[in-house]
């Protein structure tokens, strides 16, 4: 579904991410992870075609995309960031049909769209008359959601979606992500710096460091078998076993 192969994005002389190679099957749940300014972001702007790579190449659903082809292809992709990327002066209605809006569909189909996904993100449908400033962090992420889903997408990128949330918030909205992906059954690549997060929602980990990859598996891999000393001091500093790991990822 995605292949980076060789891929490296620069800035001027400082390099943000690679060489790396990274192959994603279809289907599949994975969690990107590491310090900031690993290029975790790089890396999904690259695969919804935000910014291209200096060198190597990113093959999305099979093909290379021509720069012609990117705004047919991004339909195909659902995005959130971190702050959800709302405009703030439509309604939340607005703001999540836009994209159907413009392909034209028409009004009886977006209704029923947006039902279902209120609905299925848990989104009261009397908030969707509401702007982003008058929703909570939480309800402004599920818009978000209701967004990136809409078109229904077969490839769902997160980058940090519940990062800037409280625990409780954050805990409801992982139960409820978790239960939406079982559902959907689509290919998520998420972002967190989260390492409990990351197994809660994923089936496999890509944990990042410097623009590389450094270790990829399950979490019980990574506690393991650490590839290397940063992999040991990574999951050591989220302190998940300190505080009393799920037995599940208990090592
Ligand atoms: P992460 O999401 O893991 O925190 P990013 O992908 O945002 O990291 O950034 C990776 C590195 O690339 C960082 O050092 C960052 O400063 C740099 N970087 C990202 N975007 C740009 C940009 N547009 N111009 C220059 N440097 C950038
Ligand atoms: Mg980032």
């Amino acid at each position: 579904m995605i292949d980076l192969i060789a891929v490296e994005k620069r800035y001027g002389s400082s390099r943000a991410l690679g060489p790396l190679d990274l192959s994603l099957e279809a289907g599949r749940r994975t969690a990107l992870i590491g310090p900031s300014g690993c290029g975790k972001s790089t890396l999904l702007r690259l695969v919804i075609g935000l910014v291209r790579p200096t060198a190597g190449h990113v093959r999305i659903f099979g093909e290379e995309p021509a720069e012609a082809d990117w705004p047919q292809l991004r339909r195909r992709i659902g995005y959130v960031i971190q702050e959800g990327g709302l405009f703030p002066h439509l309604t939340a209605r607005a703001n999540a049909t836009l994209a159907a809006r413009h392909l034209g569909w028409e009004e009886g189909r977006i209704a029923h769209r947006l039902t279902e996904l209120a609905e299925l993100a848990r989104l009261p449908t009397t908030l969707l008359d509401r702007c982003p400033a008058e929703l909570s962090g939480g309800q402004r992420q599920r818009v978000a959601l209701l967004r990136a889903l809409f078109l229904d997408p077969e490839l769902l990128l997160l980058d940090e979606p519940l990062g800037a949330l409280d625990p409780l918030i954050r805990a409801d909205l992982q139960d409820d992500l978790a239960a939406i992906f079982e559902r959907l059954d689509k290919t998520v690549l998420l972002v967190t710096h989260d390492l409990a997060e990351a197994a809660h929602l994923a089936e496999e980990i890509v944990l990042m460091e410097g623009g590389r990859v450094v270790q990829r598996g399950p979490l019980r891999e990574l506690f393991e078998q650490p590839a290397e000393p940063f992999v040991e001091r990574f999951v050591r500093a989220q302190r998940i076993l300190d505080l009393g790991c799920p037995p599940e990822l208990a090592p």
